[in-house]
């Protein structure tokens, strides 16, 4: 079974492949099944996005395909910058800046009205037209100041009370096992036993 996951991420492709090892599916990226398409993620919510992403995929090639969409949920603005976490300033505008941005907006709020997650919306499309979706998050608060060198984009900013750091001070595999991403993609994994 092959399964085309809609991404250019390869971090992403690697933890897909891990989590389906044991499954007889080859998951392959959308490079790899020669698609260069651009999909509009015109969606008003992450899980919209990812079927939006998953259906085109598989109308265009026949296959199935796998897409997630994630961002994250500040409370105290009100959920943003959600869908739009990429997008936020600009996709151009670097995580330093923009997560300085997110540190300003809620400096002098207190812990309790900290609180924010990670969410991940999977979808995966099947040639006939079903599409099945699940979607998890990482729970956790805005801290004061970056913190960590791993991860990406809001991880330094991203304090997990639990464990004491912020995301971008665990390991890969550490985020991995808690990560909205990784949650998703486990249990996406039911589908394709
Ligand atoms: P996409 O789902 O790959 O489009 O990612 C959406 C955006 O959400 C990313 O560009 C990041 O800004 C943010 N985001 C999603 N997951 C994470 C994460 O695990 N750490 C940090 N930022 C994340």
């Amino acid at each position: 079974m092959r399964i085309i996951f809609a991404t250019s991420n390869e971090d992403k492709l690697v933890e897909i492949r891990e989590i389906l090892k044991d499954t007889d599916a080859e998951v392959v990226s959308l490079r790899e099944a020669g698609i260069t398409a651009d999909i509009v993620e015109d969606g008003t919510t992450f899980r919209e996005n990812a079927v939006i992403k998953a259906r085109a995929v598989c109308e265009m090639t026949g296959e199935i395909a796998l897409a997630d969409d994630s961002g994250l949920e500040v409370d105290y603005l009100g959920k943003e910058p959600g869908i739009y976490s990429a997008r936020y300033m600009g996709r151009d505008t670097s995580y330093h800046v923009k997560n300085g941005r997110i540190l300003e907006l809620l400096d002098g709020v207190p812990e309790e009205k900290r609180t924010a997650r990670f969410v991940c919306a999977v979808a995966a499309a099947f040639p006939g037209g079903r599409v099945e979706t699940v979607q998890e998050t990482m729970e956790g608060i805005i801290g004061w100041e970056e913190q960590g060198e791993n991860g990406f984009g809001y991880d330094p900013i991203f304090y997990l009370p639990e464990y004491g750091c912020t995301s971008a001070q665990l390991s890969m595999e550490e985020k991995n096992k808690i990560s909205h991403r990784g949650k998703a993609l486990r249990e996406i994994r039911k589908y394709f036993l």
